[in-house]
C-alpha cells in the first residue's frame, strides 16, 4: 500500500528529464541510449534483463520500487524469493560509478538461487540508482560527484526515517532528499516486515581509495562478526588491495580490514539504507516504532583504481556473492 502511493506520488527531479514510468524494462529501448560502458560495465538493458532471470527462470517476484517517469525502461528494481521470513537481503548499485557489485551480481546469480533453493528467502535489489549507472554518476541526479557543489542526493538516504542523534525523539530528517529514495526507504522498510533482514549485504566500491577496502560491520553484533571476518577472507584471497589498519578519510578506524564504530567510538549512524536496515527505531508517519534490527549489515568497499582494474574489481566482489550460502550459515541461528 504504502509502496504504491509512493510510487505514484513519483515526479520529476532536477536536471533529469521528465520520464514516463514503465514497469518493464525494455533492453531494446536502453540499447539506443548511449550508455557509458567504458570502463566493461554491463550495459544497463543488458543487465536489467539478466537479473529478470530470477523471475521467469526461477520464480521470484519481481517488483518496480521506482520508475523514472518518462523514460522507458529505468526503474529501480527488486527481485525476492517466493517464500517469506528471516531473510539474506543483498544491495548494490547505490552509486552509479560502483558498477563492480551489480555486475559481480549479475554474473552469480547461481549462487542465489541455489541458496533459494535450498530454502532461505532472499530479498535483491541489485541496481538501487540505475540512472546514475547508464551515466556513470555517483547521485541519480546530477553529473556532479561532489553534493556540496551539485546538490547531489543519495537514493540510499534514510534520514527521515532515523531518529535525530540526539534525543531520538524525531526523525533525523524532515523529508526525503528525493522522490527515489523515498520510494526505496519506504519500500525496503515496508519489506523487511515480511523478510526481516538476518544478513544484509551491501555492495559499494570506494572510488577515491588509494590504499585498498574495508568494510562497514552494523547490527546487533558489529564487533567480531563471524560474516564481515569471512568476508574479508574472501576479498584476501582474490588478490583485492584491503586496508588491516589506520582511519577511513572520514576519520573511522579500521581494524583488520572491518570498520565497527563511528569516528567517536559508537555505533556508526551514517544515516543510510544500511543503518536503516540495522536500525531497532525508525520512524513511520511520525510515530517511533520498531525498525528492521537486522543482525548483521555489511557494506563491502573494494577500491575502484579510478575505474581501472574492473575485472579484478568484480572478481572481488563475486567472490563475496558466491559464498553468500557460507556467509548466512556463518551468522545462523544467532
Ligand atoms: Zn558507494
Amino acid at each position: 500500500m504504502r509502496i504504491a502511493i509512493t510510487i505514484a506520488a513519483a515526479l520529476c527531479i532536477g536536471t533529469v528529464p521528465v520520464l514516463r514510468a514503465d514497469d518493464s524494462v525494455a533492453p531494446q529501448v536502453a540499447a539506443a541510449t548511449a550508455d557509458y560502458t567504458t570502463d566493461g560495465r554491463i550495459q544497463l538493458g543488458e543487465i536489467m534483463g539478466r537479473f529478470d532471470a530470477l523471475s521467469t527462470e526461477h520464480g521470484w517476484i519481481s517488483e518496480t520500487i521506482y520508475g523514472y517517469p518518462d523514460t522507458q525502461g529505468i526503474a529501480i528494481k527488486s527481485w525476492r524469493t517466493p517464500h517469506r521470513g528471516e531473510a539474506l537481503w543483498i544491495l548494490s548499485g547505490i552509486h552509479g560509478e560502483e558498477p563492480a557489485g551489480p555486475n559481480a551480481i549479475a554474473t552469480n546469480l547461481a549462487s542465489l538461487t541455489q541458496l533459494a533453493d535450498a530454502g532461505v528467502p532472499i530479498v535483491v535489489i541489485p541496481l538501487a540508482n540505475p540512472n546514475a549507472y547508464r551515466h556513470n554518476w555517483r547521485y541519480p541526479n546530477t553529473a556532479e560527484r561532489d553534493w556540496k557543489k551539485g546538490g547531489g542526493y543519495s537514493v540510499g538516504d534514510a534520514e527521515h526515517l532515523l531518529p535525530d542523534l540526539d534525543a531520538g525523539d524525531q526523525p533525523r530528517a524532515a523529508k526525503a532528499p528525493g522522490p527515489e529514495t523515498a520510494a526505496l526507504t519506504q519500500y525496503v522498510l515496508h519489506l523487511a516486515e515480511q523478510y526481516p533482514p538476518r544478513l544484509v549485504l551491501d555492495l559499494h566500491e570506494d572510488e577515491l581509495s588509494k590504499e585498498g577496502g574495508y568494510i562497514y560491520s552494523q547490527g546487533r553484533q558489529a564487533d567480531d562478526n563471524p560474516a564481515g571476518a569471512e568476508i574479508i577472507r574472501l576479498l584476501q584471497a582474490t588478490g583485492i588491495p584491503l586496508r588491516q589498519s589506520g582511519k577511513t578519510r572520514f576519520g573511522e578506524t579500521i581494524v583488520q580490514g572491518v570498520i565497527s564504530r563511528d569516528d567517536q567510538g559508537g555505533p556508526i549512524r551514517d544515516g543510510s539504507i544500511d543503518e536503516l536496515l540495522a536500525a531497532t527505531a525508525v520512524f513511520v508517519d511520525g510515530r517511533k516504532v520498531r525498525g528492521p534490527s537486522a543482525h548483521t549489515v555489511i557494506v563491502v568497499e573494494t577500491p575502484a583504481f579510478e575505474g581501472s582494474k574492473f575485472d579484478l574489481r568484480v572478481a572481488a566482489q563475486g567472490a563475496v556473492v558466491q559464498h553468500v550460502g557460507d556467509l548466512w550459515h556463518s551468522i545462523d541461528g544467532k
